[in-house]
Protein backbone atom coordinates (compact mmCIF):
# COMPACT_ATOMS: atom_id res chain seq x y z
CA UNK A 1 0.00 0.00 0.00
CA UNK A 2 3.01 2.52 0.46
CA UNK A 3 3.31 3.38 -3.02
CA UNK A 4 -0.20 4.61 -2.78
CA UNK A 5 0.04 6.10 0.21
CA UNK A 6 0.53 10.06 -1.15
CA UNK A 7 -1.77 9.61 -3.79
CA UNK A 8 -4.81 8.52 -1.05
CA UNK A 9 -3.72 11.18 1.01
CA UNK A 10 -3.95 13.54 -1.72
CA UNK A 11 -7.44 12.67 -2.34
CA UNK A 12 -8.31 13.64 1.35
CA UNK A 13 -6.80 17.20 0.62
CA UNK A 14 -9.30 17.63 -2.73
CA UNK A 15 -11.72 16.94 -0.72
CA UNK A 16 -10.75 19.59 1.91
CA UNK A 17 -10.41 16.52 4.38
CA UNK A 18 -7.08 17.06 4.97
CA UNK A 19 -5.70 20.59 5.96
CA UNK A 20 -1.86 21.68 6.88
CA UNK A 21 -1.41 24.45 8.90
CA UNK A 22 -1.92 25.58 12.37
CA UNK A 23 -5.28 24.43 13.64
CA UNK A 24 -6.89 24.69 16.59
CA UNK A 25 -8.41 21.40 18.04
CA UNK A 26 -11.35 21.04 20.16
CA UNK A 27 -9.20 19.06 22.83
CA UNK A 28 -7.70 22.98 23.02
CA UNK A 29 -4.31 21.67 21.33
CA UNK A 30 -2.48 22.61 18.26
CA UNK A 31 -1.65 20.61 15.76
CA UNK A 32 0.05 21.33 12.08
CA UNK A 33 -2.67 18.69 10.55
CA UNK A 34 -6.43 18.47 10.76
CA UNK A 35 -8.40 15.53 9.16
CA UNK A 36 -11.87 15.18 8.82
CA UNK A 37 -12.66 12.32 7.22
CA UNK A 38 -17.02 13.17 6.26
CA UNK A 39 -15.62 15.63 3.74
CA UNK A 40 -14.36 12.77 1.92
CA UNK A 41 -16.78 10.00 2.90
CA UNK A 42 -19.65 12.84 1.68
CA UNK A 43 -18.61 11.71 -2.08
CA UNK A 44 -20.01 8.22 -2.56
CA UNK A 45 -17.59 7.76 -5.46
CA UNK A 46 -14.84 8.37 -3.33
CA UNK A 47 -15.82 6.53 -0.19
CA UNK A 48 -16.60 3.36 -2.14
CA UNK A 49 -13.29 3.59 -3.45
CA UNK A 50 -11.13 4.52 -0.84
CA UNK A 51 -13.51 1.47 1.44
CA UNK A 52 -13.26 -1.06 -1.72
CA UNK A 53 -8.74 -0.64 -1.57
CA UNK A 54 -8.91 -1.22 2.13
CA UNK A 55 -11.54 -4.12 2.01
CA UNK A 56 -8.67 -5.97 -0.28
CA UNK A 57 -6.98 -6.96 3.01
CA UNK A 58 -9.92 -8.80 3.98
CA UNK A 59 -11.34 -10.47 0.61
CA UNK A 60 -10.49 -13.80 1.74
CA UNK A 61 -11.24 -13.74 5.36
CA UNK A 62 -15.06 -14.67 4.80
CA UNK A 63 -16.24 -11.72 6.02
CA UNK A 64 -19.89 -11.98 6.61
CA UNK A 65 -20.52 -9.04 8.31
CA UNK A 66 -18.73 -5.38 9.22
CA UNK A 67 -19.42 -3.54 12.14
CA UNK A 68 -18.13 0.31 13.00
CA UNK A 69 -18.93 2.68 15.79
CA UNK A 70 -21.37 5.09 15.03
CA UNK A 71 -21.50 7.91 13.75
CA UNK A 72 -18.01 8.09 12.08
CA UNK A 73 -17.88 4.15 10.93
CA UNK A 74 -21.37 4.02 9.59
CA UNK A 75 -20.51 4.80 5.94
CA UNK A 76 -17.15 2.67 5.95
CA UNK A 77 -18.97 -0.45 7.14
CA UNK A 78 -21.53 0.15 4.41
CA UNK A 79 -19.04 0.28 1.70
CA UNK A 80 -16.87 -2.47 3.04
CA UNK A 81 -19.37 -4.68 3.64
CA UNK A 82 -20.47 -3.46 -0.48
CA UNK A 83 -17.18 -4.70 -1.71
CA UNK A 84 -17.10 -7.98 0.58
CA UNK A 85 -20.62 -8.71 0.17
CA UNK A 86 -21.68 -8.97 3.96
CA UNK A 87 -24.17 -6.94 6.44
CA UNK A 88 -23.19 -3.64 7.45
CA UNK A 89 -24.07 -2.77 11.14
CA UNK A 90 -23.15 -0.15 13.29
CA UNK A 91 -23.23 0.08 17.36
CA UNK A 92 -24.34 3.57 19.05
CA UNK A 93 -23.94 4.65 22.38
CA UNK A 94 -27.05 4.47 24.73
CA UNK A 95 -26.72 5.33 28.66
CA UNK A 96 -22.74 5.65 27.64
CA UNK A 97 -22.25 2.19 26.51
CA UNK A 98 -21.55 0.84 23.09
CA UNK A 99 -25.10 -0.93 22.04
CA UNK A 100 -26.15 -2.82 19.18
CA UNK A 101 -29.78 -1.05 18.36
CA UNK A 102 -32.41 -1.02 15.65
CA UNK A 103 -32.67 -5.15 15.73
CA UNK A 104 -29.22 -5.73 14.81
CA UNK A 105 -27.38 -8.35 16.32
CA UNK A 106 -23.62 -10.64 15.82
CA UNK A 107 -25.00 -14.56 15.88
CA UNK A 108 -22.02 -16.61 18.48
CA UNK A 109 -18.99 -17.94 15.52
CA UNK A 110 -20.14 -15.00 12.61
CA UNK A 111 -17.19 -13.65 10.90
CA UNK A 112 -16.97 -9.98 12.04
CA UNK A 113 -14.39 -6.95 10.63
CA UNK A 114 -14.74 -3.87 12.76
CA UNK A 115 -13.63 -0.72 11.13
CA UNK A 116 -13.55 2.59 11.83
CA UNK A 117 -12.88 6.15 9.69
CA UNK A 118 -10.10 7.45 11.82
CA UNK A 119 -8.09 5.67 14.85
CA UNK A 120 -6.47 7.83 17.34
CA UNK A 121 -7.18 6.63 20.54
CA UNK A 122 -9.01 3.63 19.29
CA UNK A 123 -11.64 3.94 22.57
CA UNK A 124 -14.63 3.58 20.52
CA UNK A 125 -13.23 0.98 18.31
CA UNK A 126 -12.02 -0.70 21.21
CA UNK A 127 -15.58 -0.53 23.28
CA UNK A 128 -17.29 -2.09 19.89
CA UNK A 129 -14.39 -4.79 19.88
CA UNK A 130 -15.62 -5.91 23.42
CA UNK A 131 -19.34 -5.58 21.89
CA UNK A 132 -18.90 -7.91 19.40
CA UNK A 133 -16.86 -10.37 21.58
CA UNK A 134 -19.25 -10.80 24.26
CA UNK A 135 -21.63 -11.54 21.80
CA UNK A 136 -19.93 -14.31 20.56
CA UNK A 137 -18.66 -12.95 17.07
CA UNK A 138 -15.39 -14.55 15.59
CA UNK A 139 -13.95 -10.99 15.44
CA UNK A 140 -11.35 -11.29 12.24
CA UNK A 141 -9.67 -8.02 12.02
CA UNK A 142 -9.60 -4.34 13.28
CA UNK A 143 -9.57 -2.01 10.56
CA UNK A 144 -9.53 1.91 9.74
CA UNK A 145 -9.12 4.12 6.36
CA UNK A 146 -6.88 6.14 8.51
CA UNK A 147 -4.75 5.44 11.35
CA UNK A 148 -3.83 8.84 13.21
CA UNK A 149 -2.59 6.37 16.13
CA UNK A 150 1.39 7.63 14.90
CA UNK A 151 2.47 3.26 16.20
CA UNK A 152 1.20 3.61 19.65
CA UNK A 153 -0.53 0.36 20.53
CA UNK A 154 -4.66 0.80 20.65
CA UNK A 155 -5.28 -2.21 22.48
CA UNK A 156 -7.02 -4.19 19.86
CA UNK A 157 -4.37 -7.45 20.88
CA UNK A 158 -4.22 -7.57 17.17
CA UNK A 159 -3.04 -5.20 14.05
CA UNK A 160 -4.65 -2.33 13.18
CA UNK A 161 -4.86 -2.39 9.61
CA UNK A 162 -5.24 1.22 7.77
CA UNK A 163 -5.05 2.59 4.14
CA UNK A 164 -3.19 5.22 5.08
CA UNK A 165 -1.40 6.27 8.19
CA UNK A 166 -1.16 9.77 9.13
CA UNK A 167 1.33 11.62 11.37
CA UNK A 168 -0.24 14.49 13.14
CA UNK A 169 1.32 15.95 16.01
CA UNK A 170 -0.49 17.83 18.46
CA UNK A 171 1.29 20.76 20.97
CA UNK A 172 -0.40 22.57 24.10
CA UNK A 173 -0.25 25.75 23.01
CA UNK A 174 3.26 26.62 24.61
CA UNK A 175 4.91 24.10 23.11
CA UNK A 176 3.15 24.93 19.40
CA UNK A 177 5.94 25.22 16.74
CA UNK A 178 3.14 27.42 14.21
CA UNK A 179 2.97 29.34 17.16
CA UNK A 180 6.40 30.07 17.51
CA UNK A 181 6.50 30.83 14.14
CA UNK A 182 3.27 33.26 14.34
CA UNK A 183 1.08 31.56 12.05
CA UNK A 184 -2.16 32.69 12.29
CA UNK A 185 -4.19 29.77 14.38
CA UNK A 186 -7.19 28.49 12.31
CA UNK A 187 -10.35 27.16 14.01
CA UNK A 188 -11.70 24.04 11.84
CA UNK A 189 -14.97 24.43 10.86
CA UNK A 190 -15.68 28.38 11.42
CA UNK A 191 -16.39 30.67 8.39
CA UNK A 192 -12.58 31.50 8.20
CA UNK A 193 -11.55 28.45 6.72
ZN1 LIG B 1 -0.13 26.87 17.87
Amino acid sequence: MAEHHEAILDRFRQAGALLEGHFLLSSGRHSPVYLQCALVLQHPALAEDLCRRLARAFADEGVETVLAPAIGGVVVAHEVARALGGRAVFAERAAGRMTLRRGFALARGERTLLVEDVVTTGGSLREVQQLAEGAGADVVAVAALVDRTGGADAGFGMPLTALVRLEAPTYVPEDCPQCRQGLPLVKPGSRDM
